[in-house]
Parts: C-alpha cells; structure tokens; sequence
C-alpha cells in the first residue's frame, strides 16, 4: 500500500531499531478515510472466506477492525486487555506480553460473543513478536471457532511474528512489510 509507506515516511518516527512511533497514523490519531481504505484492502482479500466475525485487540486495533467489518458486513469484536468484573468463566482469557508497555495483561473475549459457528478473520495495527496474535489465535481455538486469517497493518518482518505464524501454517497478509529501521531509516521489503 503506497499511500502508507509514504504516511510512513513522513510521519512515524523511530524511537529505536526496534519500535516506531506511529501515533499519528494508528495510536494516537487516524484519518478515518485512509483507515476505512485499510478496511478495503482487508476484505479485498477476505472476501470470499465467508467471514462471520472480525476480531480485534484494544485500542490501536479497533479502528481498522472496524472499518474491515464495515466492509465485510459482519460484527467487530475486541478483545479487552484488562479484567473486568465479568466473572472468568464467561470469559476466554489469555496472559500475553505487551511488547511496547514492558508488562504482562491479560486478553478477554467474552463466550457470548465468539463460538464454534464463527469464521473469524483477526485484525491489528503491528506484530513484532507475535504475541498479541497468538493470545488471540488461542482465544479463538478455545471458543472453537475457525481462524480465516489475519490481517495486520504494519508487519515488522525483522522481527519474529510474523513469519513464525506463517510457519504454522496460517494465512497472514500485511498491508505493508518493514525490513528494518536501523540507520535512522524506515527500509520496505
Ligand atoms: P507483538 O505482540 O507482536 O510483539 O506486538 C504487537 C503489539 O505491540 C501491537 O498490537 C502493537 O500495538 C504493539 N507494537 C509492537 N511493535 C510496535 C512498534 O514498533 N510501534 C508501535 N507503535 N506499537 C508496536
């Protein structure tokens, strides 16, 4: 997607050779028809997976959840990144490392909104490590459900993610790959 290699380039910074800033195009602030176009680009590919749910982590991913789900017809579930005073046996719960925040939460999907008749197409804004995903990807084979597929934004294909959850034999489609950020520079594959 060129439009956001060039956004990219122009507002993201580097924070590190390993993370970037992208609070203006995805964690802060959005320009909501450039996410609806991400949207797009995500059901292109989906379309004829007969997709029943989108499944998205809080909060960077549910913009972009949610303009898939728009454009595939179906609902946006998020998973919620904190206990609530929903009691454990409602919920399917998952402990995954956040890679930016340094800390250890705990995912929650209520079993009222995901089971087994759901083809569920998984959607966020970065995977580095993989393990927000693969928190999710567990949820998801608890409730039962089919996991499609995921879509992620920004892949950081330095980094193990990705290319570890294609191994396993799982559809993944990013809308942009970065190579690297060392140097200063955002480099695409
Ligand atoms: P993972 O679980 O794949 O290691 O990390 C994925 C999550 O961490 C994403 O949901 C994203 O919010 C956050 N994240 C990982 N790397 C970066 C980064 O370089 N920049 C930002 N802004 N967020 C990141």
């Amino acid at each position: 997607m060129e439009e956001l290699k060039r956004r990219i380039q122009q507002e993201a910074n580097i924070v590190s050779q390993q993370v970037l800033n992208l609070d203006k195009i995805l964690n802060h602030q959005v320009d909501p028809p450039f996410i609806m176009e991400m949207g797009k680009q995500f059901a292109k590919r989906y379309r004829e997976d007969s997709i029943t749910k989108v499944l998205t982590i809080e909060s960077s991913g549910i913009t972009v959840g949610f303009a898939t789900a728009l454009e595939l017809g179906v609902p946006l579930v998020f998973a919620r990144r904190k206990k609530t005073l929903t009691t454990e046996t409602e919920v399917y719960a998952e402990r995954v490392p956040s890679f930016t925040k340094g800390i250890v939460t705990d995912i929650l999907v209520s079993k009222s909104v995901l089971g087994p008749e759901d083809r569920v197409l998984l959607i966020d804004d970065i995977i580095a490590n993989g393990d927000a995903a693969r928190g999710l990807i567990r949820v998801i084979e608890r409730s039962g459900a089919t996991l499609v597929g995921l879509g992620i934004v920004i892949e950081k294909s330095f980094q193990a993610g990705a290319r570890t959850i294609r191994e396993s034999g799982i559809r993944l489609e990013s809308l942009v790959q970065i190579q690297s950020l060392e140097q200063g520079e955002v480099r695409f594959l």
